[in-house]
Parts: C-alpha cells; sequence; structure tokens
C-alpha cells in the first residue's frame, strides 16, 4: 500500500491523501483520478508517502494514475510553492491553474496530433545599433541569475534586442519565454518571431486560443519539442524543461495583473521563476512601473537603456500642450487640433484621436429631473452604446433598451452626458466629410479576428483618422501616423488613486509612441485645463526618468508602495454591514498586536462598492518590510478562516493589490 498525496482544485490550504496498491516516487507530478465526495476529481500527485496522518482504512482508493503525460517536475513544484506561500493562494488551485482544460478533464476528447509546420527560411535581422549592441552584451546567461530591465523609448528597438537574446538562447539548446500583454499578443508579433526562428517551433499560450489548440501548444512546451513559448500572464507556469531566458515585455502593463482566483503578478513570477533556476531575466519597458524602476534605481536589477529610436530616420515626436481653457471646444475638440488633422488630410497621412476613457463614456441623463442611467446591480452607472442602441453596464455586463423617456418623470427629451467614441467618430466625419473616419474601441472590435481586420485595414492606409482607445495605444506600428490627439487626460491627473499618474503618463507615453514611427516627423497634442501640471513638463521633454524621481519622492513621503508593501482583505456580501463586520472581526484579531510591525487600517467600502449585487469591502494591511509582511499573512489568512460568517460571504486576501 502507497498513499499519494493529491492536489486538487479547491480553494482550500490542504492536499488530500489517497491509497493505491503501488506507487513510486517517480509517479510524482502525475495526474490522478480520485473520488471526491460524491463524484470524482482529477488532481496532481505532489507526494508519494509510505504512511499518512490519517489511519490508511479511512483513506479512500485513488481511481487512476494517468500516464499519458511525463510527470510535472520538480521546479514546478518550487515555483508553485512559492507562488502559493507568497500570495497566501491553495496550493491545489497553483498547481491545477498551470494546466491547460484539456488536461484537467476526467473525459478527455481524443486528440488529434499537431500540424507539421512548414519549414522557411529564418529573415535576416538589421545590424544592431550601437546601443543595443551593449544592451544585448549585458545579458551574459553564463552568469546565473540576473535580472535585468532594458528602457528604451518607443521604437528604439527593444524587440530587436528580445530576439538577439532569444537568438543566443537557442543557440545555447535553450528554451525562452516571451510575456507580452494580452492586448500585445497580436499575430503581428508572433509572425515576427516565427519568420525569425522558423526551425524552432514557436508556440502561443494566451486565453483566447481553443481549448485544442491551447493543450497542443502548452504539451509542446512542456515536452521541450517547442523553443520558444510566446505568452499572456498565464504562460508563466508553464513547466520547460530547459528553460534559459525569460523576457517580460512592456512590463508595467497592468494586464500581467491577474484580478481574480488566484491573484498574482506574472511579472514578478517571472523574476522568481529565473532566480529559482539561475537564468536571466529581462523586464522591457517604455514606461515601466516604479515598482521596477526603483528597483533599477537601487541596482537590484542592472539598468540598461536605449535612448534613441532604431531607425536613424525616425525621431521622437514633438509633444504640444494645449491649454483648453483659451478655446471653444466642439466635440471637446480644440481648432488647433481641427488645423492639425486638415494638414495630414492634405498630406495623405494618417491621424489618430485618442480618447482616455475615463471621463468619456457617455451615460443616459435626464436634464428636467436629474436620473442618470445607473446599473441596478452595481455602484456603477450604465454606458450608452449608440450603435446597438443598448445601456450596458460595464463592470457586470448587464444591458438594457434605451428608454423612450425618463423612468423616473416620464420627460421625452433624455440626453446622453459626456461624450464617446461613437459621438466623436460622428462628428469627425460631419466635419471632415472627405476623410476616411475608423472608429476603434471594444464595441467595433471585439474579437482576435476582428481586430486582425481592423489593423490590417490601418496599414493598408484604409482610414485617414482614427479615434479610438486604449487599445489603439500599444505596440503597433502604423507608419503613415504622424498625429496625435489626446482627449480627456485630465480625470486622471487629480484621481484619488495614486497610481493614477502614473499610468497616465505610461499611456501618453504609449500614445504618442505611435506617432512619426519611420521616415514622417510625428506631432502629438494634448488638450488640458492644466498645461502647468508638473506631470506634462516631464511628458514634453520625454523625460521619465525625471518623472519617476518626482513621482518616486512623493511615494517616499507619503510611504507608499514600493516604500510599504501591502496586502488587502476583501469581503464581499449581500449586506454591506456583513462584510464590514467581518472585516472589523479580521482587524480585531489578537495576532495582530503580536506583529508590532503590521499596521491595520479601518474597513472600508470598495471605489465600486456594489458589484453584481454584492456590496464589497476592504482592509488594508501594511508594513515596512516584505519579510514581515509575509510572516505575518499566513498566521492571519488561518486565523480568519476561524472566523464565523454568513453563508453567502466571500473573502480573499490579495498581495502586492494595484486596485482598491
Ligand atoms: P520597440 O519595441 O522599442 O518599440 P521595435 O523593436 O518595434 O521598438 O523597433 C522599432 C522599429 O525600428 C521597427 O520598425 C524595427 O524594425 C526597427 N529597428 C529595430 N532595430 C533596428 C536596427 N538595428 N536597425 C534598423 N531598424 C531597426
Ligand atoms: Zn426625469
Ligand atoms: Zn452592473
Amino acid at each position: 500500500m502507497r498513499v499519494l498525496r493529491v492536489a486538487l482544485d479547491l480553494p482550500l490550504h490542504r492536499l488530500f491523501d489517497y491509497v493505491v496498491e503501488s506507487a513510486s516516487p517517480d509517479d510524482i507530478g502525475l495526474r490522478v483520478r480520485v473520488p471526491f465526495g460524491r463524484g470524482e476529481k482529477l488532481g496532481v500527485i505532489v507526494e508519494v508517502l509510505a504512511e499518512s496522518d490519517w489511519p490508511l482504512e479511512q483513506l479512500k482508493p485513488a481511481i487512476e494514475i494517468l500516464r499519458d503525460l511525463l510527470p510535472l517536475p520538480a521546479d514546478f513544484f518550487r515555483l508553485c510553492q512559492f507562488a502559493s506561500a507568497y500570495y497566501q493562494a491553495a496550493l491545489g488551485e497553483v498547481i491545477m491553474q498551470a494546466l491547460p482544460v484539456g488536461l484537467k478533464r476526467l473525459d478527455p476528447p481524443t486528440r488529434r496530433n499537431a500540424r507539421a509546420s512548414r519549414p522557411s527560411v529564418a529573415l535576416a535581422p538589421p545590424a544592431l545599433t550601437q546601443e543595443q549592441t551593449i544592451a544585448v552584451a549585458a545579458v551574459d546567461p553564463a552568469a546565473g541569475f540576473s535580472a535585468h530591465l532594458l528602457h528604451g523609448v518607443t521604437g528604439s528597438g527593444k524587440t530587436e534586442v528580445y530576439l538577439r537574446l532569444v537568438e543566443r538562447a537557442l543557440a545555447d539548446g535553450k528554451q525562452v519565454l516571451l510575456l507580452v500583454p494580452e492586448i500585445n499578443l497580436t499575430p503581428q508579433l508572433e509572425g515576427r518571431v516565427r519568420s525569425r526562428f522558423p526551425d524552432a517551433g514557436v508556440v502561443s499560450l494566451h486565453s483566447e486560443l481553443a481549448e485544442a489548440a491551447r493543450e497542443r501548444n502548452w504539451r509542446a512546451a512542456f515536452s521541450g519539442e517547442a523553443s520558444i513559448v510566446l505568452g499572456t500572464r498565464l504562460s508563466i507556469f508553464t513547466p520547460m524543461p530547459r528553460l534559459g531566458l525569460i523576457v517580460v515585455d512592456e512590463e508595467h502593463d497592468a494586464s500581467f495583473k491577474q484580478q481574480d482566483g488566484m491573484r498574482y503578478s506574472a511579472r514578478d513570477v517571472a523574476v522568481f521563476r529565473a532566480h529559482q533556476l539561475g537564468i536571466p531575466v529581462l523586464l522591457g519597458s517604455a514606461t515601466p512601473s516604479l515598482e521596477t524602476w526603483a528597483n533599477a534605481q537601487s541596482k537590484r536589477y542592472n539598468l540598461i537603456t536605449l535612448l534613441e529610436r532604431a531607425n536613424p530616420e525616425a525621431s521622437l515626436p514633438a509633444i504640444h500642450i494645449l491649454d483648453t481653457r483659451k478655446m471653444v471646444l466642439q466635440e471637446g475638440v480644440g481648432a488647433p487640433l481641427v488645423a492639425a488633422i486638415k494638414e495630414r488630410l492634405a498630406r495623405g497621412e494618417q491621424s489618430l484621436v485618442f480618447l482616455n476613457r475615463r471621463g468619456y463614456s457617455p451615460v443616459l441623463a435626464c436634464p428636467a429631473c436629474g436620473w442618470v442611467s445607473r446599473c441596478t446591480r452595481c455602484a456603477a452607472n450604465m454606458v450608452l452604446h449608440l450603435a446597438d442602441k443598448r445601456l450596458r453596464c460595464h463592470h457586470c455586463g448587464c444591458e438594457h433598451r434605451i428608454p423612450k423617456a425618463c423612468p423616473t418623470c416620464g420627460n421625452q427629451d433624455i440626453h446622453p452626458f459626456g461624450r464617446g467614441t461613437q459621438r466623436l467618430e460622428g462628428w469627425l466625419q460631419e466635419t471632415f466629410p472627405e476623410a476616411r473616419v475608423l472608429r476603434v474601441d471594444r464595441d467595433s472590435v471585439k474579437s482576435r479576428k476582428q481586430w486582425e481586420v481592423m489593423l490590417d485595414r490601418i496599414h493598408g492606409g484604409e482610414a485617414d483618422i482614427l479615434v479610438g482607445t486604449q487599445m489603439l495605444a500599444k505596440g503597433h506600428d502604423f507608419p503613415k501616423l504622424t498625429l496625435v490627439g489626446v482627449l480627456g487626460a485630465d480625470s486622471a491627473l487629480f484621481a484619488a488613486d495614486w497610481r493614477a499618474p502614473e499610468r497616465l503618463f505610461a499611456q501618453l507615453m504609449q500614445v504618442a509612441g505611435r506617432a512619426g514611427r519611420a521616415e514622417l516627423k510625428g506631432e502629438v497634442q494634448i488638450q488640458t485645463q492644466y498645461p502647468d501640471h508638473p506631470l506634462f513638463a516631464s511628458l514634453v521633454k520625454h523625460d521619465y526618468p525625471g518623472f519617476a524621481a518626482e513621482q518616486l519622492k512623493e511615494r517616499e513621503q507619503a510611504g507608499f508602495p514600493p516604500y510599504a508593501f501591502q496586502a488587502v482583505l476583501r469581503a464581499e456580501a449581500p449586506e454591506m454591514a456583513d462584510a464590514i463586520a467581518f472585516l472589523k472581526t479580521a482587524a480585531a484579531m489578537p495576532l495582530i498586536g503580536e506583529h508590532e510591525n503590521i499596521m491595520i487600517y479601518d474597513p472600508v467600502p470598495m471605489k465600486l462598492a456594489r458589484l453584481a449585487n454584492l456590496e464589497r469591502g476592504q482592509l488594508l494591511a501594511e508594513s515596512y518590510s516584505r519579510p514581515a509582511l509575509q510572516a505575518f499573512l499566513p498566521l492571519w489568512r488561518e486565523a480568519i478562516e476561524g472566523i464565523k460568517s454568513p453563508s453567502k460571504l466571500r473573502w480573499h486576501i490579495e498581495v502586492d493589490p494595484l486596485e482598491f
């Protein structure tokens, strides 16, 4: 008799023991079917033991050990153990979330074999610039673990640096994991990597892949058959037997943070994984997160800088700050921007009008009684979508028809309030009847396929004026685009969220980087009522280091991250009073008094206090010492597990939260 200790996909901080006739330590890492409750579950064998903490006769026998996959390796378990401990997540959940859905099924569909990829000829790389040469040389794979920040302005050729490092790793017989933000995983990048390394077996891993494709790609990475994995955050846990380099592109991007289930930062896990394996990790960005920048300043990370655009013909765009207090605006657009668009039209170049979405989503309002279209399930307004004539809640997704009259007073003259991309699109089309106006937002682009088609149209010169939100800001090269106009930036300047300036700066640098990527000179116009704000002074000079220094000074004075370490306990329940009472109990636990380095704040409702009919509250725990916080959290979590709470109450802990 042997005991299998099994990880199951449950939010419980324990593993489950089963008995089998025979098993050996070589079976650790195999999947196993086990009875659970009245049914059956699929888990992963974490240990094979002779004894259990329970009498053997009380343990149920496992049903079947699956041997269609090689055992998950020891370094995979080490990584999952780290994530479980660091993020206060159940080990079983961490292990199971790392597997593609297809491998977690009890009744797997029959698999088709992977299509053989066509052999092709590798595209020749360009000669590196001097800065790129220095950057590539700075990463020494023979030196064991090293973390690097590649800080390079948009268009400075960071991708080329990644590709050279990939090339070297492949030559050494290693695998490479290239992490990219959700939105950047366009066929363009994949195509670029594939055409450079046609024989490396490039696979992508992201949430939009069909189940079968994802399993196939995951297996190729795990077997070592694929040497390059191009993936979004979920791919950071993919076991890869010969992993020799991790690259995180756009490391500041919010999509590296998982916001539900196990809440983790794939960027931070990447650094930890590289550390465990003794390999280099490279984080790249034009506007690094302030956490990463602080690590580079303190020399924990090696800083590599690209100051020039790689294409010698391309220069950084001129950024102009336009004071809207001195102009008449039409649909939010000032005369200088109108004139600049006209010039571009005359020259056959493209313009982009970029809306900072916050403050730009139109809601429906009644001028007579003050009614606004609020979501009945959330503490949020419903947004007006003219194209399909619906009101939609962007938080819970519920939607309604547009009412013909005010539901409160019956007034038939109800108006959209706030400007949306659709209204702006309409106005631009009226103002420039000869121009082809193309709107790019979540409404016009719903799937990856539509996104590809849209990008092809833009590249093919089928649009003169683009109107868009975040989607257009990142990672795209439109050679004919020479003008970017930014509307609605101000709402982020004075937001309560102290991370808002960091995000705004990154976003404005990104979107400005769209202008003048090729030979044509780019211009950026940012409309604001606060032209003297210091953020704009840094922006005009393309001075990220200056901006970061200013922000870090403020954070240090205020005692915010990265100078403090945080975790947040959140509770949600049908009644806010229940959520807050639960948090109050958690805030008053005696063990807190034994940890003098830990500061616990008062429970408060979350910014979006009601979501999908649940009231949400939170409690911040903070320390100036990360080890102190890490020592406190598991004890606190265990104590919280003992709190008696209403059955509908749910809670979780998030470590290093980005949003409150
Ligand atoms: P980033 O990722 O820093 O925004 P990219 O790697 O996309 O920049 O490079 C920007 C542009 O410069 C691309 O069109 C790329 O082909 C070109 N480029 C990159 N490196 C070189 C080089 N060494 N010589 C010539 N062109 C280059
Ligand atoms: Zn009314
Ligand atoms: Zn809602």
